[in-house]
């Protein structure tokens, strides 16, 4: 039953392709180092649990040689001085890289976070030659406003760079996260020190080799790797940084903001966890709506913040919608992600493989009925069937907790009222999707609905140009669009008497 291997993806995999990794130190001024340590993490391929490489371990002591270089840099480095569309065409070579680069960058994400290569190729580095290219055409369009005041008084804003950037982000999308961070940091003027999480850090050393041959100063971007009790927590609690964006886990979030607080007040975003509702009404076409309901929640094995995790159905079209749904989940092949024929690969690493594990367990425990999945696929390395859960109620665990796997929760409404209201029993407000063809029912039903994106008749769409953010315990501050290059500006006004004034 399920979902199926078939011969070739083999997920046990003997003969598995490992491309070659060439970056493994910090990046730190403008080159590789070794940490003060020593010390190294080692880095997994999910597809068998392996090592697959060393990387230095970073800890509070290259934090803050990396906060030196870039606060050197913003402080006394061109980047910030010069023009912005300097920096634009710098940033627009920097993206002419990563394209070149695509197949490359793409295997490391592949092997190091069991991403299908081909959505790694199309759609993850795509993403980000196409943030950078979004941000580097704002960065010269960056400008305060003149203000005539009273008493014959005029002024002016400058929007300025904010200073040293902390950017901690995590495992699931390495290579879209890294570039959401920097890229509109970049724009603004300001120096970054990036963690990238401790799962996968691969990709973003290769990006740091390629800011460099693109022409981006020294100081200006640094990555250290390391874990995030004290790598993390050295970033946010350090005194000469002077914002902290973080993507991770409600939890984390929480003490991120807490060491932000306890430290220089250094303001932070935080894009956190989410509980998505997606909510299909009678009028919907039941096969667009199985493809939007089944990709929401399966794209990217489940690991994705948006995922539509609950699946609410009204209760006219309920039975065949399900049936598509595990037809879907049977039909999907699980297993090397290199593979193109191959649609779920294996969960990011061994703790996030056990964790859904248990939620499935507690889903069947808390009386959900397991309609299709809730296995492990393979004997090595990290796969799971893609499961459908059916009769769920609103106050069972698997309903309320962020699962973060192939783990969907299929529930059945009556009215739209109904429906806005249980999509809105969550503590989380990061998305939120509706199927219908009705204009009214999807206009009030966005509106209702307290979450930072939703979409209608589509779902995980995203675009440079749209802010995407939270609402409620999913966080706040925004990535994407012209809101997030404005979390990296100060305002500053400039007032001044004209002649004649009563000040004179
Ligand atoms: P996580 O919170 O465990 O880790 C995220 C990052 O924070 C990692 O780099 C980690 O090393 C670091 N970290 C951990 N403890 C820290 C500390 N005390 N101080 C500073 N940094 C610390 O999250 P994860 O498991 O890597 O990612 C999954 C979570 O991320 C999910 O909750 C998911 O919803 C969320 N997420 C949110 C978005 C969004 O845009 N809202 C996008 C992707 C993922």
């Amino acid at each position: 039953m399920a979902s199926h291997c078939d011969g070739d993806s083999n997920p046990t995999g003997s003969s598995l392709k490992i491309p070659e990794i060439k970056f493994t130190k910090l990046f730190i001024n403008g080159e590789f180092v070794d940490s003060v340590s020593g010390k190294t993490l080692d880095t997994f391929d999910p597809r068998t649990g392996e090592v697959i490489a060393k990387v230095s371990l970073g800890d509070a002591e290259d934090v803050d040689l990396a906060v030196k270089a870039a606060r050197h840099a913003f402080d006394h480095g061109p980047w910030p001085r010069m023009s912005g569309s300097e920096r634009g065409m710098i940033m627009m070579k920097f993206a002419d890289l990563i394209q070149e680069n695509s197949e490359e960058i793409a295997a490391l994400d592949t092997v190091n976070g069991g991403k299908l290569f081909i959505f790694c190729k199309l759609i993850d580095i795509a993403t980000a030659s196409r943030t950078l290219r979004y941000y580097a055409g704002a960065a010269d369009k960056i400008h305060g406003t003149v203000l005539k005041l009273s008493k014959g008084l005029q002024g002016y804003t400058l929007k300025e760079p904010i200073g040293v950037v902390g950017s901690i982000i995590p495992w699931n999308f390495p290579t879209a996260m890294f570039f959401m961070k920097t890229a509109p940091a970049l724009a603004a003027g300001c120096t970054i020190i990036l963690k990238p999480a401790e799962q996968t850090p691969l990709s973003a050393l290769y990006y740091a080799h390629l800011a460099k041959l693109a022409g981006i100063p020294d100081g200006v971007l640094n990555v250290v790797n390391g874990y995030g009790c004290t790598t993390g927590a050295a970033i946010s609690s350090h005194m000469d940084i002077d914002k902290v964006t973080f993507t991770g886990s409600t939890e984390v979030g929480r003490k991120i903001m807490m060491a932000a607080a306890a430290s220089n007040l250094k303001p932070v975003s935080l894009e956190l966890g989410g509980k998505s509702p997606l909510l299909i009404f009678d009028d919907a076409d039941i096969d667009q709506a199985a493809d939007i309901a089944f990709r929401g929640m399966f794209f990217n094995k489940g690991e994705i913040c948006v995922a539509s995790s609950r699946v609410f159905v009204q209760e006219g079209i309920y039975e065949k919608l399900e049936k598509k749904l595990v037809e879907k989940a049977k039909a999907t092949v699980v297993g090397d992600p290199f593979d193109p024929k191959v649609h779920q690969g294996p969960q990011t690493d061994k703790k996030q493989f056990e964790k859904i594990l248990s939620y499935i367990k507690k889903g069947k425990t808390e009386g959900a009925t397991l309609l299709t999945g809730g296995n492990r696929v393979g004997q090595k390395g990290f796969y799971i069937e893609p499961t459908i859960f059916a009769d769920v109620k609103d106050d069972m665990t698997i309903a309320k907790e962020e699962i973060f796997g192939p783990v969907l929760c299929l529930m059945k409404f009556k009215t739209m009222e109904e429906g806005i209201k249980r999509a809105n029993n969550t503590t989380y407000g990061l998305a939120a999707g509706i199927i219908t063809t009705n204009l009214n029912v999807a206009n009030t039903v966005s509106r209702l609905i307290r979450a930072g994106v939703i979409w209608i008749n589509c779902y995980t769409v995203f675009d440079m140009d749209c802010p995407y953010g939270e609402y409620k315990m999913s966080g706040f501050g925004r990535d994407f669009g012209l809101e997030a290059l404005n979390q990296y500006l100060q305002v500053k006004s400039v007032v001044t008497p004209v002649l004649n004034s009563p000040w004179y």
